[in-house]
């Protein structure tokens, strides 16, 4: 493919990578609520005026908007256009780092449900399985597609299946360890299905690191929340840094495992 049409390929995808952005704002905002993604059409939350399609144009409109509903002049959360930016540059990155191979699909579908189920989290702390048990099985029947269509898969299906037994299983142990020791529940079920979904799409060995990163960032996160004060009773989701684990596992697996080993060997 020649460099000109490689730089088209590449800002189609970040186009699309806006577009899903804005579909993920909807997701976002309705899945914890339990309400259809696809009737009504976009509007208002605040007074339902039904968005109009130049109204509805990722980012831009925000800016045209200046953040303001045009019926009724409440602010647009910057939630709206930061995630749509946010999808864009994501898949760009995945584009950039994989090519335009057959795996691109998949890589990409799973950084957009990544990214809804860590938003969502982030608001409600909450990882609804109406997105993490359709992920599950959907990362099983890609890589067991494999089978019958070779270079779609991630992994291979007995990996896939091993991923979800030990994501979820490896959490539910740590789960019930943490319960028996100090009578309080560390994580949500959602953690677990979250890390069962990661394995179906990358296989066991992801799993371990991804916990490893999950665990370190969450980590250096809790331990800033501490220092700067903020009680120990805050409740924080981890759903957010399983998905940066599992993404940067997606991207990035030789890298992640060379230093792991190497901090393991220092
Ligand atoms: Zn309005």
């Amino acid at each position: 493919m020649t460099q000109d049409a490689m730089s088209v390929a590449y800002l189609l995808i970040a186009l699309l990578g806006l577009l899903i952005g804005s579909f993920l704002n909807v997701v976002v905002h309705r899945v914890p609520r339990h309400e259809s993604i696809i009737h009504p059409a976009s509007h208002c939350p605040h007074c339902g005026h039904l968005l109009r399609p130049w109204e509805n144009i990722p980012v831009l409109s925000w800016l045209l908007l200046r953040g303001r509903c045009h019926a009724c002049g409440n602010a647009i959360a910057w939630r709206y256009p930061a995630l749509e930016l946010l999808t864009g540059l994501l898949s760009l990155v995945v584009v950039g780092q994989l090519g335009l191979t057959w795996q691109l699909i998949p890589a990409l579908v799973f950084t957009w449900v990544l990214l809804a189920l860590a938003m969502i989290d982030l608001e409600t702390q909450l990882l609804p399985d109406r997105i993490t048990k359709p992920g599950l099985l959907i990362g099983l029947l890609l890589n067991g597609s494999a089978l019958l269509w070779p270079g779609i898969g991630l992994v291979t299906p007995l990996d896939a299946l091993l991923g979800v037994c030990i994501g979820y299983g490896s959490l539910w142990l740590l789960a019930t360890v943490y319960y028996r020791a100090t009578g309080r529940h560390g994580m949500g079920g959602g953690d677990l299905k979250l890390l069962g979904m990661i394995g179906a799409w990358l296989g066991w060995q992801a799993v371990f690191l991804t916990l490893f990163i999950a665990a370190l960032s969450g980590g250096l996160v809790a331990l800033s929340f501490l220092l700067r004060g903020k009680g120990r009773d805050y409740a924080m989701p981890f759903g957010p840094y399983l998905a940066l684990g599992g993404w940067l596992l997606l991207l990035w697996p030789q890298a992640i495992l060379s230093g792991y080993l190497h901090l393991l060997g220092s």
